[in-house]
């Protein structure tokens, strides 16, 4: 059958991690979508699990804006931090050098990954007296105190505590996970503000100098950008419990006329070849690393091919599979005329059923398949159902042309080992490594001016 224009916009639908189901989302402005999602602590490249939070959102950003007439997307920058201040002393330079070059890379990181930018990233040291005024408000309002430079969170002043994330306080508390200190009422008690020395970053405050806790940098930031009822709040699932329980409670106990979020969503974490990610394991991946490998653009559908709900194995040969898949699409592209369509139904159907990725590359495959055959029509719609993903927006020859210069470099570089291998006289590595060229269908001619190559 060929392939016919989409009939009517389907509802979005999103699991959210406090109602605990998939429900249909409605925004409290239909006119005005607000989302914010927490950002990097810069003090490192970002790793792919970083970014697969980064790219969930980017994917719901870019189906909110197509359903709504605007959305406001805040992700802020964590630039105050004490694995920052580690860090910078570790490295011997300033933490504004630090968080300003790591900010940059991060930047650099999402661009290559086709990632858009929020509207708003606003950077938690330009947030301080924000901070502080909820700080204030909240020992106002009794669901804080200070003690010894500290000022601290009461945990029993708010008794929905643990709801977001489905714990029990009591358990809370009577975990050994958390830190017991002498300034603390009750152990489950969090930071809102600690005491610096002088050579940890600070500022001036009612309760000495110092400097803000993480979570109450959150609040800070999403109430001022996007006041005190806002529709999403998303990150990873490992922010779900402490970061994202305990800024829930601040924003909540400042501002009990408001909702905070709306809905919660959280994106599931990512395995390495079946591993968790982690340095001691020597698996663990920048996003710079994987791009040293592949097109940024095969690890952006490599980790879109899992629902954002469901763990993700990264593999290399998952990457690779990625990449013929994007030859492919490439190519139906490629073979005619691109006629500019509407998103074609399938792929809005299948992301506003929560985002389900898998589901709308299943229809790309669908529609690469017409298009291969000749239906222009379903081209068109590959192109623009693949720009909701944030794919196939490049020029398929610059695709392919990337695709050769890659694999040339990759035979200079054999090249260039064999000659090494034969100046120092190690023939038998030299005509092993001309074997290996010849298999791949390479033909070496050696002359005065060094050697050339072409394929069979
Ligand atoms: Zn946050």
């Amino acid at each position: 059958m060929p392939y016919s224009e989409p009939a009517h916009m389907p509802h979005l639908s999103l699991h959210d991690s406090q109602r605990r189901a998939t429900v249909p989302f409605t925004p409290l402005d239909p006119e005005h979508v607000k989302v914010y999602y927490c950002g990097p602590t810069v003090y490192d490249l970002a790793h792919i699990g970083n970014l697969r939070a980064m790219l969930t959102a980017d994917v719901l950003v870019r189906l909110l804006r197509h359903l709504f007439p605007r959305v406001t997307f805040v992700r802020n920058i964590t630039d105050v931090d004490d694995k920052i201040t580690a860090r910078a002393r570790a490295n011997g330079e300033d933490i504004a050098t630090l968080t300003e070059r790591t900010t940059q890379e991060f930047h650099a990181d999402l661009a290559a990954m086709n990632v858009l930018p929020p509207d708003i990233e606003p950077r938690a040291t330009h947030n301080i007296a924000e901070m502080q005024d909820l700080i204030a408000r909240l020992i106002e309002n009794g669901h804080a105190y200070a003690a010894d430079g500290h000022v601290l969170f009461s945990v029993a002043s708010f008794p929905s505590y643990g709801a977001l994330s489905g714990r029990d306080p009591e358990e809370l508390v009577a975990g050994a996970r958390v830190e017991v200190a002498t300034y603390k009422k009750d152990p489950g008690d969090f930071v809102l503000w600690k005491p610096s020395d002088t050579d940890q970053p600070g500022w001036d405050s009612p309760w000495g100098r110092g400097r803000p806790g993480w979570h109450i940098e959150c609040s800070a930031m999403s109430h001022r950008y996007l006041g005190e009822s806002f529709d999403i709040h998303g990150g990873g699932s490992d922010l779900l419990f402490p970061h994202h329980e305990n800024e829930r409670a601040q924003s909540l106990c400042c501002f009990p006329q408001g909702k905070f979020a709306n809905y919660w969503v959280h994106n599931a974490m990512l395995l390495v070849e079946g591993e968790k990610m982690s340095k001691s394991l020597g698996n663990f991946l920048t996003i710079r690393d994987v791009l040293a490998q592949a097109p940024a653009e095969a690890l952006r559908l490599l980790l879109l091919g899992a629902h954002y709900r469901s763990t993700l194995n990264y593999t290399l040969a998952g990457l690779q599979e990625a990449r013929k898949t994007l030859d492919r699409f490439y190519r139906a592209l490629a073979a005619g005329p691109v006629p500019d369509t509407d998103v074609p139904e399938g792929v809005m159907k299948a992301l506003a059923d929560d985002l389900n990725t898998p589901m709308a590359i299943a229809e790309l495959h669908a529609l690469a398949g017409q298009a291969l055959a000749g239906d222009r029509a379903a081209a068109g719609a590959l192109k623009a159902g693949a720009g909701m993903l944030g794919l196939l927006q490049e020029d398929p020859e610059k695709w392919f042309k990337g695709e050769a210069s890659e694999e040339d470099a990759a035979i200079e570089a054999l090249i260039a080992d064999r000659l090494a291998a034969k100046k120092a006289r190690d023939f038998a590595k030299a005509d092993a490594l001309r074997d290996q060229l010849q298999a791949q269908g390479i033909v070496l001619e050696d002359n005065k001016d060094g050697t050339s190559w072409r394929r069979a």
